[in-house]
């Protein structure tokens, strides 16, 4: 190993602010315990030994594991710091950084790597991208797995107080009271109730409670939704719309909802992303008004509307009813969207899919399985 290259620089003792003028050397050291390093004073300064001091001189000497080498970068002054709070400049940063490299000097992990990044735009750019795809990946798929273990240990009261919250929304926004006479909402409450009851003789249905309602939007307006803890809201307009038979695969597809947790989970990732925005932001009233302006315009995800599908499907199956009427309000509803009239039922996706579901019992058997 050749002699390592003198590069000017200052000495600092950590106890005066007067910098000592020197030389410092590199010291190899055998294997990967790093490089050394020496300081050697010049004549004149204190610590050299006499006015013809060379480097063979030393004003002080740090093994590896003293030395905190510099950051790289574009610097225009290298700081050298020692571990007994003592530290070296030198104004040839460039001159450090090959005499490091030619002695061998390799860092590790991802100090190696922030060292890269810091010194090449081209690197931070990489990186930078590299972040992006993590974050997305995070979002699409660590945050509903994330919202699904989180929703596991949210008391099943926290649901209810969710509900409530985002049933007043709702009310406030878009929702107005049921014009359906008392009889037709009882008959429609006890006809589920009786499907469910058979469906379900063990009890093993989750529990719910059927809301009625009309809506701001007028005809467009049939549609039904599941909040956190079972509470069900069906539309006047869905029910002029739907067959009674249709109405109970809706209900039941709705429970199917309530049985997944859905709304709970859906809550808890726009918590996860709120929270994320609160922290960033210092905000927490974000994240309080979340949750029930998500219920309220609630969109549940391709996977958690076939799930829904699936337990309509074995419920309606269980209970003897056919899934017809189902299918058949899911085409009727579709053919109003596309001639404009708007529905929030709209926001479950791909209709001549779940249709095909409902009706095809391979696709049954494919998706439910
Ligand atoms: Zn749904």
């Amino acid at each position: 190993m050749p002699d390592s290259p003198l590069i000017r620089a200052r000495f600092f003792d950590g106890r005066s602010s007067q910098p000592i003028a020197c030389l410092l050397s590199l010291l190899p050291t055998r294997g990967k315990r790093g490089v050394a390093l020496r300081l050697h004073a010049l004549p004149g300064q204190p610590g050299a030994s006499g006015p013809h001091a060379t480097r063979g001189l030393a004003l002080r000497e740090f093994s590896a594991s003293q030395i905190e080498w510099p950051d790289a970068g574009d610097t225009r002054v290298a700081v050298i710091r020692f571990s007994d709070g003592s530290q070296a400049q030198t104004d040839d940063p460039q001159g450090l950084a090959s005499a490091l490299r030619a002695a061998g000097y390799r860092r590790q992990g991802l100090h190696a790597l922030a060292h890269v990044m810091a010194g090449s735009w081209r690197a931070l750019l990489a990186g930078a991208a590299v972040c992006t795809v993590l974050t997305l990946g995070l979002w699409l798929y660590g945050v509903p797995l994330g919202a699904r273990a989180i929703t596991h240990f949210i008391p099943e009261r926290w649901d209810t107080e969710l509900a409530a919250r985002a049933l007043q929304t709702l009310d406030q926004a878009w929702l107005r009271p049921s014009k359906l006479s008392a009889e037709r909402r009882a008959q429609i409450g006890s006809e589920f109730d009786a499907l469910v009851k058979k469906a379900w003789p063990d009890g093993s249905a989750p529990r719910y409670r059927l809301e009625f309602r009309s809506t701001r939007l007028g005809r467009g307006g049939a549609n039904a939704l599941a909040l956190p803890g079972g509470t069900l809201v069906m539309t006047d307009e869905l029910v002029a719309l739907a067959e009674p038979a249709a109405l109970m695969g809706v209900l039941a597809h709705e429970l199917g909802h309530v049985k997944g947790r859905h709304a709970t989970r859906m809550a808890v990732e726009g918590s996860l992303l709120g929270a994320t925005v609160a922290v960033i932001t210092g905000d927490i009233t974000s994240v309080l008004a979340t949750a029930p302006v998500l219920l309220a315009t609630l969109s549940f995800s391709r996977s958690h509307e076939t799930e829904a599908d699936c337990f309509a499907l074995q419920t309606l199956a269980r209970a003897g009813q056919s899934a017809e009427p189902l299918a058949r309000l899911l085409e009727t509803i579709a053919g109003k969207q596309k001639a404009g009239a708007a529905s929030v039922l709209s926001s479950h996706p791909s209709t001549p899919a779940r249709v095909q579901l409902i009706r095809d019992a391979a696709a049954a058997k494919r998706q439910c399985g």
